[in-house]
């Protein structure tokens, strides 16, 4: 089946023509800068890269452009798939769109404001465009939906929690089940307790116990756990109360400073990018070599609160960004759970694929691999899997 995969931000919309069956990816782009001046899309097929300079006042032009330069592709599409950051309360599992579905992805908004009101949008153009085409939501929380509510629940009151849907919700959910699904293929009945770690310029962990989702380490939102490109990771919460309180910043300002400018990018006070840190850190700069050290260490901490959410854990996957790119930082978490029995091969380490490899020694206790991600082809199976059902 052909599906075009739209994953659309707020000025952004990400887009990908699959074949579920072949995996061939015919297409693919970013429009960029929508409703805003100098708009462009940046558009690749048979591996050529296009920039197409266009005014993108909107989403339902954006899109209107995408399936006019899809046209050249010259392949039929049979069903789309929208990426939806905040399932919320509603979405266990990837929903067919209808009006009903539709309006839960726009009631659960509040919890990802960002991103949900501008999906709801385009889920409303797509099918008000191509009424003979099938919508699929896939939200990026449904795997994290049925873990175990000692996991999910916060410690607040029960009053509070039930008005406000306040939870542990979890995000990159799509990633963590395609490196479930890729790794049980990989090891088949060797895997039972699985802790993904997706490595990105946004970053959590998750623990899956034979398929089920077990904890992880995103929260309410995406600023919880490990530390990021540009957001905090866990800190105290009280840190936003004595921020507001004594440091005179506005909630807003706290917001935009845990989400926007924390993280890798204010320990290192250079760049969020680990590859740019980890040059400076090999150069001398101290920061960033702290930078890369609490980046392991938090990484190491995790995996182990992962491991114990499963009572054990027998393999370890790295993903993302970082996880799929950086043997310096797969090495860095490797050392700091030498303890748990975790060794990798430092000759394995190195090689660069794109194909899941172990990078593990025979005698590590836990079997340790490099996984790619790959979000949109796990979006399009849902979209095949839901409409043949
Ligand atoms: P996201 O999808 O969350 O934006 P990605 O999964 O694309 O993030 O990861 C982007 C991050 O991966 C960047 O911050 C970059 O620092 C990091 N990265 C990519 N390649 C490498 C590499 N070779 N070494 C270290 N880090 C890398």
């Amino acid at each position: 089946m052909n599906v075009l995969v739209v994953n659309a931000g707020s000025s952004s919309l990400k887009y990908q023509l699959l074949n579920t069956e072949t995996r061939e990816v015919f297409a693919k782009g970013n429009c960029e800068r929508i409703g805003i001046e100098g708009s462009f899309i940046g558009h690749t097929e048979n591996g050529e890269k296009g920039t197409l300079e266009v005014a993108l006042p909107d989403h339902r032009t954006a899109i209107k452009h995408v399936f006019d330069i899809l046209k050249t592709v010259d392949q039929p599409i049979e069903g789309i798939g929208h990426r939806v950051v905040q399932g919320g309360w509603y979405f266990p599992d990837s929903a067919i769109v209808t009006d009903e579905t539709l309006a839960q992805v726009r009631e659960v908004a509040p919890l990802a404001p960002l991103h949900n009101y501008a999906e709801a949008d385009v889920i409303e153009i797509c099918r008000d465009m191509f009424p003979e085409l099938t919508n699929v939501i896939v939200p990026d929380t449904a795997f994290h939906y049925n873990m175990p509510e000692h996991a999910w629940r916060y410690a607040l009151p029960r009053d509070v929690v039930d008005k406000y849907h306040v939870r542990k919700y979890g995000a990159h959910g799509t990633s963590h089940r395609f490196i479930w699904r890729t790794v049980h293929e990989f090891m088949g009945d060797k895997t039972h307790k699985l802790v993904s770690c997706h490595l990105g310029s946004g970053a959590s962990l998750c623990a899956i116990e034979d398929g089920q989702c077990m904890d992880t380490t995103m929260g309410l939102t995406p600023l919880d756990g490990l530390i990021m490109g540009t957001r905090t990771g866990t800190i105290d919460p009280a840190t936003v109360f004595y921020l507001n309180r004594v440091g005179g910043y506005s909630i807003d300002e706290i917001d935009t400073m845990m989400n926007k400018k924390s993280g890798m990018l204010a320990l290192s006070g250079r760049s969020s990018d680990t590859r740019d840190i980890e040059e400076a850190a090999n150069a001398g700069d101290e920061n960033c070599a702290m930078a890369m050290e609490m980046f392991f260490y938090r990484t190491a901490q995790l995996f182990a609160e992962m491991a114990a959410s499963m009572e054990g854990v027998d393999t370890m996957a790295f993903t993302a960004g970082i996880g799929e790119n950086s043997d310096t930082y797969r090495q860095g978490v490797a050392d700091r759970l030498a303890w748990m029995g975790v060794k990798i091969d430092p000759e394995l380490n190195k090689v660069r694929s794109d194909d899941p490899r172990v990078i593990s020694t025979p005698d590590s206790a836990i079997k340790v691999l490099v996984v790619p991600t790959n979000e949109e082809l796990m979006i399009a199976l849902d979209v095949k899997r839901l409409i043949e059902a």
